[in-house]
């Protein structure tokens, strides 16, 4: 029969990277938990409003990417998640999670795209994703920005710049709007046909052009920051200033816009140039706006989400990897009639918190000493345990240390494996 093979752009995590993903995971969660978020998790499906709604009609995202399909019972619009602060916002507000005060949350899973597959961009890909939700003040975009920054320092990665900008207030947004439809409009030859359609349905987009030939008109174009009042200006500053209290340096980048409507005030990306075009790692920013838009009670909110694909990539770059486990035991057992007694000492094993492999009979039996030797071997364990005739006849089991040739070869009573096992697991 034909192979079947999974959708492109859509990538299956094999062992052994998965174990990369893993360590990965348990690092942010442990980071998470020092920062005091607490997981979320919302269903990969919602409704295609939210992110029409949510992310805004005229981005790349609502306009191109989106999977989206109708429910075949009812009808209903539905769409595979391309981002989840909609779906965080979306729940939030669902189950008024604010009720009681402020949140901080944060999240992991996949995220859908239909975009060109290409190094660092898939269809299918992973985020993790802070959000903290009832904050106003700046002190909590800095908290959020120094997560992350905290993350790459665990993480041994040092080429990652921070760019941060500031978006402003919708007033402040509107007066730069004009300004931009009149740049643009003075130099329509050098808009492309997106850019000439968009420019007078949201203007912003158009700085967010990855198109070359239309750098030099985005690069000319009139620079939100300028257009900030007192109050949005003070906010930048003092995330900044608490960044600089951190000792995190930054770049102010005032092209930076981010590709979703629901923006305001502070903006940032974590870009590195060490993986091609796709260099930015995570992203995010002030959403003050979003909670309403989703109908819940105005409230404020920061966050911002992490490519997994782009990260682990560059932490293979660094020559940094993370810590992985290591397989503590492959269990050599020459007869299957040895099972009754040698499972349970596996057990034991197990209990004292020790990995171990078993070997297993195959279609065609158990294998044998050399080719069970040869697997011990390739499996990485640090020890492999012994059951043969002589062992299982006077209850006993040899150990032997796959890694250091000086350690000796023993035979110990079954009785003393579990002190074995303690010692080895302590
Ligand atoms: P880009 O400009 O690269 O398209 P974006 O602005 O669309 O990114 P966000 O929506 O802000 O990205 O998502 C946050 C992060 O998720 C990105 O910085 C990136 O690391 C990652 N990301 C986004 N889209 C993809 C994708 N298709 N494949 C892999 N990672 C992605
Ligand atoms: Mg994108």
């Amino acid at each position: 029969m034909d192979k079947i093979v999974a959708v492109k752009g859509m990538n299956d995590i094999l062992p052994p990277q998965s174990a990369s993903w893993e360590a990965l995971e348990s690092l942010v969660r442990n980071v998470m938990r020092r920062f005091a978020f607490e997981n979320i998790r919302t269903p990969i499906v919602e409704p295609t409003a939210l992110f029409v709604r949510g992310l805004g009609e005229v981005t790349d995202i609502v306009e191109k990417e989106m999977y989206s399909f109708e429910d075949r019972l009812n009808g209903e619009a539905l769409t595979l998640r391309p981002e989840n602060t909609a779906g965080v916002v979306r729940a939030v507000v669902e189950h008024s999670l604010l009720y009681n005060g402020p949140k901080r949350l944060y999240y992991m899973g996949p995220m859908f795209r239909h975009e060109r597959p290409q190094r660092g961009r898939y269809r299918q890909f992973h985020q993790i994703g802070a959000e903290a939700l009832g904050f106003g003040g700046p002190e909590v975009d800095a908290e959020v920005i120094l997560m992350a920054h905290m993350l790459w320092q665990e993480l041994g990665l040092t080429d990652i710049e921070l760019q941060i900008n500031s978006l402003g207030q919708p007033e402040e947004r509107h007066r730069h709007r004009a300004a931009l439809i009149e740049h643009f409009e003075s130099h329509k030859d050098a808009l492309d046909e997106e850019a000439k359609r968009r420019l007078h349905l949201n203007p912003l987009r158009l700085l967010d052009s990855k198109n070359p030939a239309m750098q030099p008109v985005i690069e000319a174009a009139p620079k939100l920051i300028d257009f900030l009042g007192s109050a949005s200006k003070a906010h930048l500053d003092s995330v900044l200033r608490l960044l600089e209290s951190h000792g995190v340096p930054y770049t102010i980048n005032p092209r930076l816009v981010r590709g979703m409507d629901y923006y305001n005030l502070t903006v940032f990306e974590f870009v590195t140039t060490k993986l091609g075009s796709q260099g930015t790692v995570c992203a995010g920013g002030r959403y003050d706006y979003l909670i309403e838009q989703i109908g819940g009670k105005p409230s404020p909110g920061v966050g911002w989400a992490m490519g997994v694909e782009r990260v682990l990539e560059l932490i293979q770059e660094s020559a940094r990897p993370l810590p992985t486990p290591v397989l503590d035991v492959f269990a050599v057992i020459l007869d299957s009639d040895y099972l009754p007694s040698v499972m349970p000492v596996l057990s034991s094993l197990r209990q004292a918190g020790l990995s171990v492999q078993m070997q297993a009979s195959t279609p065609e039996g158990m294998p044998s000493l050399k080719s069970q030797f040869k697997r011990a071997d390739s499996s990485g364990a640090r020890y492999a345990l012994v059951f043969g005739p002589d062992e299982i006849s006077s209850g006993q089991v040899t150990i032997k240390s796959l890694r250091n040739a000086d350690v000796p070869q023993v035979t110990i009573a079954l009785t003393e494996v579990a002190q074995w096992a303690s010692h080895q697991a302590s």
